[in-house]
C-alpha cells in the first residue's frame, strides 16, 4: 500500500471499507513482494496463512512462481499459557510502556515506572477478548498442523521456554531443514 501499487491500492479499498482484504488479493501482494530482489535467497511469512484456504491460495501462487513453503514453524504454547501471558500486560495510557503482573511488574502497581501515568489493560489483552481469539485459532488457524504436516515441512517449537531459547530452536531447526533440503536437491 505505501509503495501505491496497483493490489496495494485494491487491498486499501477493502480496509478503507472495513471490509476483510480477500485471500487472493492479499496472496497478490505477498506474491509481489516475494517476486522481488531481495526475496531471491528467502523470506519469511509471519502470521500468514492463517486459514486453509489462505494456505491453498499461497500455495497455487507460489507453484506458478517456481516456489514453495520450505519450512512451517508451529511456536506452541498452551491456552492456559497464552491468557497468562497476554492476560498479565499492562499498558502505560499516555506512552505506551508495557510491564506484566507477573513477568516484569512496575515499582507501583497500576503506575508507570517510566512517568508515573496509569497503567490499564489494552482491550487486546482482556481475559474475553483473548479466549475468543484463541477459539478462532483452533477452529480456523489448527487445521494447518496437519495441512503442513502432511507436506513434511512442519516442525514444532516449545514456546514455553525462555525467548532466547526458543530462538536458538528456531535457528536450528531452520538450519537442519535448509541442509536436508539441500541434500535432498
Ligand atoms: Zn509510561
Amino acid at each position: 500500500m505505501r509503495d501505491e501499487t496497483a493490489l496495494g491500492r485494491t487491498a486499501k479499498e477493502y480496509m478503507d471499507r472495513g471490509d476483510l482484504v480477500p485471500d487472493e488479493v492479499i496472496v497478490g501482494v505477498i506474491a509481489e513482494r516475494i517476486d522481488s530482489a531481495e526475496a531471491l535467497d528467502g523470506f519469511i511469512l509471519d502470521g500468514f496463512p492463517r486459514t486453509i484456504p489462505q494456505a491453498e491460495a499461497l500455495d497455487a501462487k507460489l507453484t506458478e512462481m517456481g516456489r514453495a513453503v520450505t519450512a512451517v514453524l508451529l511456536v506452541d504454547v498452551s491456552d492456559d499459557e497464552v491468557v497468562r501471558r497476554l492476560g498479565g500486560r499492562r499498558t502505560c495510557e499516555e506512552n505506551g510502556h508495557v510491564f506484566h503482573v507477573e513477568f516484569n511488574p512496575s515499582q507501583r502497581e497500576g503506575v508507570c515506572d517510566i512517568d508515573g501515568s496509569a497503567l490499564i489493560v489494552r482491550d487486546d489483552d482482556k481475559p474475553e477478548v483473548i479466549r475468543n481469539r484463541l477459539e478462532q485459532y483452533h477452529a480456523k488457524t489448527e487445521p494447518l498442523v496437519d495441512y503442513y504436516d502432511q507436506r513434511s515441512v512442519l516442525r514444532q517449537i516449545d514456546g514455553v521456554a525462555a525467548p532466547d531459547e526458543v530462538a536458538e530452536e528456531i535457528r536450528r531447526t531452520l538450519a537442519t531443514m535448509r541442509l536436508e533440503q539441500d541434500e535432498a536437491v
